[in-house]
């Protein structure tokens, strides 16, 4: 096992608040919620970042999962969804992930 934070979540090494499971993805509660509904949306194997996604299908497959996810969660007025890329994108963690946010109303421009 590599050193990943999101790796070791979607390997059950460390614990996550689950919404929605399949081979080749996971999705679960962002632990520092910034919207009433907010989820992380990451494919199973390791992809640093969306600069580095090579096949596009699993790309696919998650819009697919957001799409299904907004309608399990209840999110009928919108949701926003975020794919901090690299540094100056705003990205933390080092393993592909779409924010799924919901249940407010969102601002613009982001920060
Ligand atoms: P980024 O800033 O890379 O776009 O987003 C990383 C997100 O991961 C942040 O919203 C942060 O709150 C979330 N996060 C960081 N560590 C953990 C963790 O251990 N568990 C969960 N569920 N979310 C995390
Ligand atoms: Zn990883």
């Amino acid at each position: 096992m590599n050193d990943c934070l999101f790796c070791k979540i979607a390997a059950g090494l460390i614990p996550s608040d689950k919404v929605y499971e399949d081979e080749k993805t996971l999705a679960f509660r962002d632990i520092d919620p910034k919207a009433p509904t907010h989820i992380l949306v990451i494919p199973k194997p390791h992809i640093k970042s969306l600069a580095e996604i090579t096949d596009y299908d699993i790309a696919a497959h998650i819009i697919r999962v957001i799409n299904q996810l907004s309608v399990s969660l209840g999110l009928k007025e919108g949701f926003r969804v975020v794919v901090n890329t690299g540094r100056d994108g705003g990205q933390t963690v080092g393993h592909l992930h779409f924010h799924l946010m919901g249940g407010r109303a969102m601002g613009w421009p982001p920060g």
